[in-house]
């Protein structure tokens, strides 16, 4: 048994013109594979932790042998951040209304939709390098969180229960951007499936 990349649930084109059906194809069929082949590869001398799923490795890292835990983190975190990129973008317009659970507890916490744009548009552009910018629930806390991560590291291995995320590594914008990172920012949000991100919240509330 091996970790699997699964097709993009939407073709490459769809969420142009905001992300490009180049990048898409690049990100995906390339990068997020290389990030599953390597995770996969990291467990050659352990195969027993093929069986479980990669939200159970990455909530508790140190169960992972040392000598493998930076390439599972680095490589797990890939192929789950990935896994769930794609599915909280979405080009149909049905997915995109900001409605629902989520949005009235962001709204709340956030005092209104357009502040906490801010707040997550400032943690994906002050993040330093790699890595990526989160809204994720905290189940001890009760609350939502906004901020950003280095590298692949993923909320998960925090306690966390990840909600949307946004990919600033520079593969992820680079091909159609440049260096106007701050126009891929902000391109990004007509395209948050918040139908999706509202259905993780409910079932974060679960947890
Ligand atoms: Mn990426």
């Amino acid at each position: 048994m091996t970790f699997e990349l699964p097709k993009l649930p939407y073709k490459y084109d769809s969420l142009e013109p905001y992300i490009d059906e180049q990048t898409m194809k690049i990100h995906h069929d390339k990068h997020h594979q290389t990030y599953t082949d390597n995770f996969n590869k990291a467990f050659e001398k352990y195969p027993g932790f093929l069986k479980k799923s990669v939200e159970e490795i990455l909530i508790d890292l140190s169960k992972i042998p040392e000598e493998i835990r930076t390439a599972v983190k680095n490589n797990g975190g890939g192929y789950y951040n990935h896994l769930l990129f794609w599915q909280i973008l979405s080009g149909d317009k049905k997915n995109q209304k900001f409605e629902g659970k989520v949005a009235e507890a962001v709204e709340k916490q956030f005092d209104g939709f357009d502040n906490f744009k801010i707040l997550l548009s400032d943690a994906a552009m002050k993040r330093f390098g790699s890595g990526w910018a989160w809204l994720v629930y905290n189940p001890i806390l009760k609350k939502l969180e906004v901020y950003s991560t280095s590298n692949q590291d993923c909320p998960l291995s925090e306690g966390k229960i990840p909600l949307l995320l946004i990919d600033v590594w520079e593969h992820a914008f680079y091909l159609h951007y440049l260096n106007k990172k701050a126009d891929y920012v902000s391109a990004i949000w007509n395209v948050i499936n918040w139908k999706k991100v509202n259905e993780l919240y409910e079932k974060a509330l679960k947890s």
